[in-house]
C-alpha cells in the first residue's frame, strides 16, 4: 500500500514522485493517458502519448546559463536536488546554444522508464474525478486538468478555477525545408555554434507575410473571448496585430544574423529550432498560432526556404486551468482548508515546464519531510527555489495572479549601488550561498 498519492503523471507529477519514492516514502503515481476506457482513459488536448513528463509543445527547457539567468540557475538548484526531470534532460540534450533543449520522446521514455523501474513507485493508468478526503495527496494535473477534477478542485478552493489560452507553434520536417535559401546559424555566431535554422525575408515578402496572419482566418472561441494571453506565449497572429513591425522586434528580428548569401542582416527573419534528437523535426520560434490548419499551411509555405514544407504539426490553442495560490495554498504548497492535500505544478500558477518541474520537486519533499515527522523549512527566497514558491504561495498578488516564470524581479532586490551588468551575476551568487546554507541546516 501506497504512503502518498500524486495525481497526474506529467512534469511535476514526475518530479514529485521521483523525490518521495528516492527519500523511502511509497508513491501510488495515477496517470489518466494510458489508462482503458474504463478507467477513464484519455488524452488531454495537447498531450499525443502516454509517456509521462511528455513536453507539450517547444522542446525548451530554457536558458541552461547558471551564471546571469534565472531559469540557468533554477537548472543548477534541482541537479544540487537530485531533479530526475534535469537528469534525463541533461541525457536527452540537442544542440540549442546556450539552451537547454531536449529529445522530447527520449526524455519522455527516460523519466517513465525510470519511475516505473523504481521500487516504491506504483504508475496507475486511471483518470481521477475526486480529491481524495484524506490521506497525503499532491494534486499535479496540470493546465489541461480533465473537467470533473477541476470541478472538485473549484469546490474545494471556493473558487472558480481561472483560465486563459495557450498556444503552440508548428513542427516542420527537416528535409522539406530548402537549405539553398535557409542556412544555419545562431545570432551574432562567430562561426562555430550554428544551432539555429534560419529563413531570410525581404521587406516585401515581410509585409505580405503580415498581411496574411492579419487576414488569415482563425479559430475562434466565442466563450473564450475576454481571457487575457501569457504574454510569453501570445499567438503570432495578436503579437502581429499590435503593429507592422512587432515581430521585426520580436520572434522574426534579424539583428546579428548575417544571411551567407549578402553577407548581410535581412529585413526579417524566420528561425527554426531543432526539435528532436535526430534532427529531422524542427519547430518554427515564436510560431504558436491560432490560425485554422489549412491556412497556416498556405501562409507558412510563403516564407523563404518553407516553400515545400511538410508539418508534422500544425500550430493550435488551449485552455489552462490553474488557481489562486497565492490565497489558497500554505507556504509548503498545502491547500490551506484541506491540508492534506498539496498542489504542484502549473496548476498552482507557475508556468513553464522547469518551474513545474521544480515545484513538482519542492511538493515532494515537503510531503516527504511531513511523512518523516519533520519540519522542512523553505528554500529562502534569495534562491531560484525559494523566490519562485514564495511568489505562488503569498508574495504575488492574489486578485490579479497570472502564471509566473522564474525571473530576478521575483528575487529580493540586490540593494546599494551596483553596474546593471554585474547584478545577474550578484543574484546567482547570492542564490548559491543561500542554498549552500539551507542545504547545511
Ligand atoms: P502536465 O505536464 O500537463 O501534467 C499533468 C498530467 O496530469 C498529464 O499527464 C495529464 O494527463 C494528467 N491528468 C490531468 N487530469 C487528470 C486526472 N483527472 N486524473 C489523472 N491524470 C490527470 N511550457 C514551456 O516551458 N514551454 C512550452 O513550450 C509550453 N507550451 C505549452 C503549450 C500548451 C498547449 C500548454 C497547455 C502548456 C504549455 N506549457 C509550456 C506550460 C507548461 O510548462 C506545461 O503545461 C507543463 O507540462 C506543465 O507541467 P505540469 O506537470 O503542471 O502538467
Amino acid at each position: 500500500t501506497h504512503q502518498i498519492h500524486i495525481i497526474g503523471g506529467g512534469l511535476a507529477g514526475s518530479e514529485a514522485a521521483w523525490q518521495l519514492a528516492e527519500a523511502g516514502f511509497r508513491v501510488k503515481l495515477s496517470e489518466m493517458r494510458g489508462a482503458p476506457v474504463d478507467k477513464g482513459g484519455e488524452m488531454t488536448p495537447a498531450h499525443q502519448t502516454d509517456g509521462l513528463a511528455e513536453l507539450v509543445c517547444s522542446n525548451s527547457f530554457r536558458s541552461d546559463d547558471a551564471d546571469s539567468n534565472a531559469v540557468g540557475l533554477i537548472h543548477q538548484e534541482m541537479r544540487t536536488l537530485g531533479s530526475l526531470i534535469l537528469r534525463e534532460a541533461d541525457i536527452h540534450k540537442v544542440p540549442a546554444g546556450s539552451a537547454l533543449a531536449v529529445d522530447r520522446d527520449g526524455f519522455s521514455a527516460g523519466v517513465t522508464a525510470a519511475l516505473t523501474a523504481h521500487p516504491n513507485i506504483e504508475i496507475v493508468r486511471e483518470r481521477v474525478d475526486t480529491l481524495p478526503d484524506s490521506g497525503p495527496v499532491i494534486v499535479a494535473t496540470g493546465p489541461l486538468t480533465a473537467p470533473a477534477l477541476a470541478d472538485q478542485i473549484g469546490g474545494a478552493t471556493g473558487k472558480d478555477a481561472l483560465a486563459f489560452f495557450d498556444a503552440i507553434a508548428p513542427i516542420v520536417h527537416h528535409d522539406s525545408i530548402d537549405m539553398d535559401v535557409a542556412w544555419m546559424a545562431s545570432r551574432w555566431d562567430k562561426g562555430d555554434t550554428k544551432d539555429y535554422i534560419n529563413c531570410p525575408m525581404t521587406r516585401d515578402e515581410y509585409l505580405a507575410f503580415h498581411t496574411g496572419l492579419m487576414e488569415g482566418e482563425k479559430t475562434e472561441f466565442k466563450e473564450w473571448e475576454d481571457v487575457p494571453y501569457f504574454e510569453g506565449c501570445m499567438p503570432i497572429e495578436v503579437a502581429a496585430a499590435r503593429g507592422v513591425d512587432t515581430l521585426r522586434y520580436g520572434p522574426m528580428k534579424p539583428v546579428g544574423l548575417d544571411d551567407p548569401r549578402t553577407g548581410r542582416w535581412p529585413y526579417a527573419v524566420v528561425q527554426l529550432r531543432q526539435d528532436n534528437a535526430s534532427g529531422t523535426l524542427w519547430n518554427i520560434v515564436g510560431f504558436q498560432t491560432k490560425l485554422k490548419h489549412a491556412e497556416q499551411v498556405r501562409l507558412f509555405r510563403t516564407i523563404p526556404g518553407l516553400q515545400n514544407a511538410e508539418f508534422a504539426r500544425l500550430g493550435g490553442l488551449h485552455r489552462n486551468t490553474f488557481i489562486r495560490s497565492p490565497e489558497l495554498l500554505d507556504a509548503t504548497l498545502r491547500l490551506k482548508a484541506r491540508p492534506n492535500i498539496r498542489f504542484a505544478g502549473q496548476i498552482t500558477g507557475c508556468e513553464g515546464y522547469v518551474e513545474s518541474a521544480a515545484i513538482g520537486l519542492l511538493a515532494g519533499r515537503f510531503a516527504a519531510a511531513e511523512l518523516g515527522g519533520a519540519a522542512m523549512t523553505p528554500p529562502p527566497v534569495e534562491t531560484a527555489l525559494g523566490a519562485l514558491l514564495h511568489h505562488i504561495t503569498g508574495a504575488a498578488v492574489a486578485e490579479t495572479y497570472q502564471p509566473m516564470n522564474v525571473n530576478f524581479g521575483l528575487f529580493p532586490p540586490i540593494t546599494g549601488r551596483t553596474k546593471k551588468a554585474d547584478r545577474k551575476k550578484m543574484y546567482t551568487e547570492r542564490a548559491r550561498t543561500a542554498l549552500g546554507v539551507w542545504l547545511a541546516a
